[in-house]
């Protein structure tokens, strides 16, 4: 009887999630977080250029006593916060760069810095992410393993001639040491009311490729077209044969878009162009339709190219994103954190989007999983879209996102990391 007593003591499942210790302390932090947010967001920082934010998020982990590395990849902050029990290593990573757009709203904490706002809500994943930071730890004697906070520089892409973002931090050792095993990333979303929450398992986010076609033509007199070549009309052929690969030659099951954004040739009336310059880009949800896209791209733009007798060179600019994949067993594991703090029927599956991440360069690497907070309030006015000069959020979501943050990853942690899945009979 006694054994039988020890063996259930044993099989016992861990203590309570730690719930409304979490809800308290990100509730009681709520004006710090406004004010946090608020002070990121007067000050936006281009990507790389993130020296203040980077500097005040550094001395805000100091003062929480994690061990902190700065500056990593430009401007970036790494924060590792050791739990009092052994276990897993889990990451959670925010990015800190703002974009080239001019605020228009017309809020008391509006953009200080002319030209430059945060349009991507990385002011609110900055403060996020520091908040669920101090919350854990506050609890850290009951952590059960070792948190990473990944502090991101740009995002949105470095500067041209200059390395940046998710690759540069990889490359720099923020997986290493303590080895990563699994990672979160959340994202505002002005297309989910406040108070809820999206998740997918797959992708979440498509991939981005850049490209720069140039066709060769060869100058005359507009009259005599007979004796040049004219590369407009052959870079006109070339556009309309690009969007028949996306819908003739590639499975309308598979989603993708290729969009031709640039085009420039010419500069008189009656004057044959030399040469057409075109840019685009091109989203796929899938590594394989990815490659298979960039292959028959390729074929395309030679090929129509020769059959008028001239050439034109395709040309990817940078290395590009893969898709962001959230990881099956990893998800399924922690949505039900999730729902903890949202409310089941307030934590949705959501279909992927076909804007990319960086956060797919980490994904590729560990088990992650991606969220998207809702900002959206329709009563509030607050609806526009990230990267547009009226993007907002309501500020509701800071305590939110700090409890969803502090819950997954104690949650993580509490079951012992990743667990393999059980075979299906
Ligand atoms: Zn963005
Ligand atoms: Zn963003």
């Amino acid at each position: 009887m006694l054994l039988v007593v020890a063996v259930l003591v044993l099989a016992a499942p861990a203590a309570r999630p730690p719930d409304a210790e979490i809800r308290a302390a990100a509730e009681a932090m709520t004006p710090a977080l406004v004010a946090t947010r608020r002070d990121i967001h007067q000050n936006p920082e281009l990507g790389n250029r993130e020296v203040r934010t980077g500097a005040l998020v550094a001395e805000r982990l100091r003062a929480l006593g994690l061990q902190v590395r700065h500056p990593v990849a430009k401007t970036g902050v790494v924060g590792v916060l050791r739990g009092g029990r052994p276990g897993a290593v889990v990451a959670v990573r925010a990015d800190m760069d703002a974009l080239p757009i001019q605020e228009r709203n017309d809020v008391p904490y509006k953009s200080r810095n002319d030209g430059v706002k945060h349009a991507c809500g990385h002011d609110a994943h900055t403060t996020i992410v520091l908040g669920a930071a101090e919350v854990l730890a506050g609890m850290k004697d009951r952590l059960a393993g070792t948190v990473v906070f990944l502090f991101q520089p740009a995002e949105e892409g470095p500067p041209e001639g200059e390395e940046g973002g998710a690759p540069l931090m990889l490359k720099e050792g923020v997986f290493d040491d303590p080895k990563v095993q699994a990672i979160y990333g959340l994202h505002m979303d002005p297309t989910l009311p406040v108070g809820e929450v999206g998740w997918s398992i797959g992708p979440i986010f498509a991939s981005s490729d850049t490209f720069a076609i140039d066709v060769a033509g060869r100058k005359t007199h507009g009259a005599y077209p007979h004796t040049g070549i004219d590369p407009i009309p052959i870079a006109a052929e070339i556009v309309h044969a690009l969007q028949l690969v996306v819908s003739r030659q590639i499975d309308a099951q598979s989603p993708k878009v290729l969009t031709i954004g640039s085009i420039q040739g010419g500069n008189r009336h009656n004057i044959i162009a030399d040469a057409v310059h075109m840019k685009g880009t091109m989203r796929t949800l899938d590594a394989r339709v990815r490659q298979d896209l960039k292959d028959r791209i390729a074929r395309t733009v030679e090929g129509v190219a020769e059959a008028h007798g001239t050439t034109a060179t395709l040309r990817f600019i940078g290395d590009g994103v893969p898709p962001t994949r959230n990881e099956a067993a990893h998800t399924r594991a922690s949505v039900p954190s999730l729902q903890r703090v949202y409310g089941p029927g307030r934590t949705k599956e959501v279909a992927p989007q076909m804007g990319a991440e960086d956060f797919a360069e980490f994904a590729e690497r560990v088990p992650a999983l991606y969220v998207k907070m809702g900002v959206k309030n329709e009563a509030r006015g607050i609806t526009a879209m990230i990267h547009t000069e009226d993007f907002d959020i309501d500020e509701a979501v800071l305590p939110l996102g700090v409890r969803a943050v502090a819950t997954l990853v104690f949650d993580h942690l509490a079951r012992g990391g990743l667990k393999p899945e059980p075979a299906t009979p």
